[in-house]
């Protein structure tokens, strides 16, 4: 059984081979895995831990391509349920003229939408020590009831709860619905990791995309610990500029991006929070308590580590196919 048990949507992105058009005019399109809480399970599994997703998919060569590729990754697979009655959720996107993501999604609903409280592996979540769930499977009935019974009976358990709200703005019916629901599932979370957009978004009413300053980050994040009192760990990722992080005992910090030829930062998030998981799980820190207990230092090599993974994700195409392993960052860090 496996250490950290993620779970929510898995979807393929299909990428169009060409740019300045939109989704309506692509010619093609290249097939890509995606899916948040599915690539965190697979950025866990490179980084040495075990890992395992848990979710709903089709029946069909699309979701029996993203079960197989979660697998080939090192992913436990077995709490996939298939659907014989929905399709795999599919997302067309092309990068228009504009400079804007065209996208077209193919969920009406998609497999991962009817996910039932019926279908959860509950021994895979009785097993792990750390749960990881996203906001996607929040949005639409009845995932986001199998979503939030997950998290409870994680929570009941006493495992360490991750959540990555993970923003996707056309998915929502409207921005206030998102917002309102992700300000609800805040508490239930030990350690949430946010863009700094997305906290923005949710403390500031800010459009999503809005970037921060250092010192709105700075207060934002002392905002949000006062404000969400259950949580133990803020994680907060600021692309080229690194990250920052606040603990319930009144720690905070920052670390700067590593230097990198950024060529697709599809993934940096994932990597990040799943290098933050396994800082945590070599440090024996399995317990909202244990991370109170974190030296300063300690803490601040969890995310300098995080950073490396974030960073050398950035590096190559896709999510899946840049997460990378121990030894690459490794090789990175003493480079
Ligand atoms: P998300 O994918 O959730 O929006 P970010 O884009 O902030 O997250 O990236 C997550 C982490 O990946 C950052 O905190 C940083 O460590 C790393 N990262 C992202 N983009 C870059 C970049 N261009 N250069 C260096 N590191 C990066």
């Amino acid at each position: 059984m496996s250490v950290v048990v993620c779970l929510g949507e898995a979807l393929i992105d299909f990428v169009s081979m060409e740019s300045g058009v939109t989704v309506g005019d692509s010619p093609g399109f290249v097939r890509a895995p995606g899916g948040a809480p599915a690539n965190v399970a697979v950025g866990v599994a490179r980084l040495g831990q075990t890992s395992a997703f848990l979710g709903k998919v089709g029946d069909d060569p699309f979701g029996h391509f993203l079960a197989d590729t979660f697998a080939g990754a090192g992913v436990d697979t077995g709490g996939v349920v298939f659907s014989k009655t929905e399709r795999t959720g599919l997302a067309f996107v092309s990068l228009a003229a504009n400079g804007e993501r065209d996208f077209c999604f193919f969920r009406n609903p998609s497999a991962d939408m009817t996910y039932l409280p019926s279908e959860l592996d509950t021994e895979r979540i009785s097993a792990c020590t750390i749960f990881h769930y996203g906001s996607i499977t929040l949005i639409d009935e009845p995932a986001r009831t199998t979503t939030l019974t997950a998290v409870q009976q994680a929570k009941a358990q006493g495992k360490l709860i991750s959540y990555d709200p993970n923003l996707r703005p056309p998915l929502w019916s409207s921005l206030d619905v998102a917002r309102k629901t992700i300000l609800e599932t805040i508490p239930l979370a030990d350690m949430v990791k946010v863009s700094e957009e997305e906290l923005g978004f949710v403390l500031l009413g800010n459009s999503p995309d809005k970037a921060l300053t250092s010192e709105e980050v700075e207060a934002c994040g002392a905002e949000f610990m006062g404000r969400f009192t259950p949580v133990s760990l803020l994680c907060v990722t600021r692309g080229a500029k690194g990250c920052a992080w606040w603990t319930r005992n009144g720690d905070s910090g920052s670390a700067a991006g590593l230097p990198v030829t950024a060529v697709d930062t599809t993934g940096a998030g994932d990597g990040f929070i799943a290098a933050v998981m396994v800082g945590l799980l070599e440090r024996n820190v399995t317990t909202a308590e244990a991370i109170f207990a974190l030296p300063q230092e300690m803490l601040a090599e969890i995310f300098s580590f995080a950073n490396a993974v974030g960073a050398l994700t950035t590096t190559r195409k896709g999510a899946i196919p840049a997460l990378p392993t121990l030894a690459e960052v490794a090789a990175f860090r003493n480079g």
